[in-house]
């Protein structure tokens, strides 16, 4: 099994980012609050994501870890309506494969905590008591220290938490009810408090991707035929410092669609008569029967039933709004 497990990792586990996101999404499938995450040396060296959320059960402690469990999906219906971030089971295994993984959890109603460990070994998982309070931590060090070749694709530690904090704007600004706080050799990199009205959702947009966005950004606040498009996109005054800054999600989740990407590219270049690579943050809520979001959970893509009228809308919404502001 280890080396199905590697042979898997080399899907899932790309680099320390790939880590952190696979993480995550486990904490918010559990229904987390609150996640702290702490890195060491860009993710390499350590990565440790604490959670507030349903934990696992002491018996389950083992079976989190074997390659194929998941708790999300009992039968072929559940999978047709999947809501979870994760579902294949193949995270933990894969990652443990390649890292030395340290799993602690406590549900809300056990008397207290449970550890289990693996050192990227075949893992006959050995359940230990341990202390923690309700929820879970994953501890993974030393990412790829039994599989050099893979290692050695790793980049510098700067690189890495580049990527690594990439996944966690992604997911920041896809939970607002959610509070992040990521640490980095031992400094404080990010505190994201749960957003819960419009006032801290801008404060944690300014946080995420800069103060000089939300400065230079126009609102946006449209609902029409039960669409309804919120957010930011950058004025022509703004430039950004970040290599990429365009998050588009639709019922929460981010997505990355060529229909999408050309609606607002096209709204740019009509008003602005700039092919610029445009900045935005913007969410699209959408009845969810229109929508099929689990096309391909891991590479961000989404199907839509009616795509001209999406794309319409997206271009007349945004074309309207710039148009009001053109210098
Ligand atoms: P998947 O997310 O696809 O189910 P994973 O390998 O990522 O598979 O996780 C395996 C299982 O471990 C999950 O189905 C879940 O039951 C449990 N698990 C993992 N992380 C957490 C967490 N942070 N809180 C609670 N349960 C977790
Ligand atoms: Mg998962």
């Amino acid at each position: 099994p280890r080396l199905a497990n590697q042979i898997a990792a080399g899907e899932v586990v790309e680099r320390p980012a790939s880590v952190a996101k696979e993480l995550l999404e486990n904490s918010l499938d559990a229904g987390a609050r609150r996640i702290d995450i702490e890195v060491e040396q860009g993710g390499v060296k350590l990565l440790r994501i604490r959670d507030d959320g349903c934990g696992i059960a002491a018996d389950d402690l083992p079976l989190a870890l074997a390659r194929h469990a998941t708790s999300k999906i009992r039968d072929l219906e559940d999978l047709e309506r999947v809501t979870s971030l994760g579902f294949r089971g193949e995270a933990l295994a894969s990652i443990g494969s390649v890292a030395r993984l340290t799993l602690t959890s406590r549900t809300a109603g056990a008397g207290q905590a449970w550890q289990v460990e693996t050192e990227g070994r075949d893992m006959e998982a050995r359940v230990q008591p341990a202390a923690h309070p309700a929820g879970t931590s994953v501890e993974v060090r030393d990412l790829f220290f039994n599989t050099p070749a893979r290692r050695k694709f790793l980049r510098a530690e700067k690189t890495e938490f580049e990527h690594l904090q990439e996944v966690i704007r992604r997911l920041a600004l896809a939970r607002f009810d959610v509070a992040f706080h990521l640490r980095h050799n031992g400094r404080s990199a990010l505190a994201l408090h749960e957003a819960g009205d419009e006032t801290a959702r801008a404060r944690r947009v300014a946080a995420v991707c800069g103060p000089a966005f939300l400065e230079q950004a126009l609102p946006i606040e449209v609902e029409r035929g039960g669409l309804r498009l919120w957010g930011w996109v950058g004025l022509p005054t703004f430039s950004r410092s970040q290599a990429d800054l365009q998050y588009f999600y639709v019922n929460g989740r981010m997505v990355r669609d060529k229909l999408v990407a050309h609606a607002v590219r096209q709204a740019y270049r009509d008003v602005l008569f700039n092919g610029r690579h445009p900045a935005f943050v913007l969410f699209l809520e959408v009845d969810p029967a229109v929508v099929d979001v689990n096309v391909h959970p891991t590479k961000h893509e989404v199907r839509f039933r009616d795509s001209r009228m999406i794309h319409d809308f997206l271009y007349g919404t945004l074309h309207h709004a710039l148009g009001e502001v053109r210098p």
